[in-house]
């Protein structure tokens, strides 16, 4: 049994993991024991490695095209949380038993993203076992560059990219746990399934943005990780948290700014940008395309997040999030 899985697994890789990506910088792909790139003088490699379980990130039947984009989508949001340029993927796939058919899905929607920001996969392992998926995305940065969480200073403006809480609007909608309005429903399964990564909007905010971090986790649980990297105060507007037209249309107020502040699976950028450089903010991200919005500022005193509603405290519970079951 085994074996007839390695002897499949040969064939499989031939014939749907094997590309060329036409990159030049790949001396040596897939076929031998290592992969061989060539690193530009003066860059900086930034690489980055996410594991998505069957059962814990993903349901099991997800559709193999939409996990295909999505396994190689959230690892490119992490480069893109960097400012860095994508060059190199490689894929570690575990399978309880070979399906072609999946397996051909799986491809479709992984290799259309690799394509769209032509990145090579160069490399990777097949095994038998439960479901799960590993990809490692490498990328560079001119030296002296990269967006880290520990550059916010006092008076920065807050700001995140698109929508927040959409993802997790639709994991509830998945999960039975509340009604989305019929015209909405295709949404807010495409923000959980198809998330775009936001390169584009890295790469701009390379010389603008003093932090940033995607947002994978929830967007206060996230904002937290610049804060205790920056030592710094943030205060937080809730009545500015960017909401869609499917949200307000589907929660109350209260509903959509926990889902806004815990829900995960957003991939947007959440960054800090000196005052100086909002000019240069606008024109950047205007180019992109990119909706983006203030939401607070870094304040004086202790490391923290406050929350205020039309400037007033307010209090709301924070949680952590599983991906699985929501915010818990
Ligand atoms: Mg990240």
């Amino acid at each position: 049994m085994l074996a007839s899985f390695f002897m499949n697994e040969f064939d499989i890789i031939k014939q749907y993991f094997t590309t060329d990506s036409g990159r030049k910088d790949v001396v040596m792909g897939p076929g031998d024991d290592c992969a061989l790139l060539q690193v530009p003088p003066q860059t900086l490699l930034a690489v980055s490695t996410d594991t998505l379980v069957s059962g814990v990130h993903f349901f099991a039947d997800m559709d193999p095209v939409a996990l295909g984009h999505k396994a190689l989508a959230v690892n490119l949001s992490d480069l893109a949380a960097m400012g860095a340029d994508p060059r190199w993927v490689s894929l570690a796939l575990t399978l309880p038993r070979v399906d072609e058919a999946w397996i051909k899905g799986f491809c479709a929607g992984f290799f259309e993203l690799a394509e769209y920001y032509n990145v090579a996969l160069v490399g990777g392992d097949m095994t038998r076992g439960p479901l799960s998926i590993t990809v490692s995305v490498k990328g560079t940065l001119p030296e002296g560059k990269g967006l880290r969480r520990s550059g916010a200073k006092v008076g920065d403006g807050i700001y995140v990219t698109g929508t927040l809480g959409d993802a997790a609007l639709g994991l509830k909608q998945a999960l039975g746990e509340l009604s989305v309005p019929e015209p909405y429903r295709e949404f807010v399964r495409n923000k959980l399934e198809h998330p775009h990564p936001r390169i584009l909007v890295g790469q701009a905010l390379r010389d603008i943005a003093s932090s940033a971090l995607d947002i994978s986790d929830g967007l206060a649980g996230d904002l937290n990780h610049i804060l205790a990297a920056s030592g710094v105060r943030a205060q937080l507007d809730l009545e500015s948290l960017p909401l869609s037209e499917a949200m307000t249309a589907s929660v109350t107020q209260e509903q959509a700014w926990q889902l806004a502040l815990n829900g995960g699976d957003d991939y947007e950028l959440c960054f800090t940008v000196p005052g100086v450089h909002r000019g240069q903010l606008e024109t950047a991200l205007s180019h992109c395309g990119v909706k983006f919005t203030q939401i607070g500022r870094i304040g004086f005193g202790e490391p923290g997040l406050e929350l205020l509603n039309n400037g007033k405290p307010y209090s709301m519970p924070l949680h952590g999030w599983d991906h699985f079951r929501g915010a818990s």
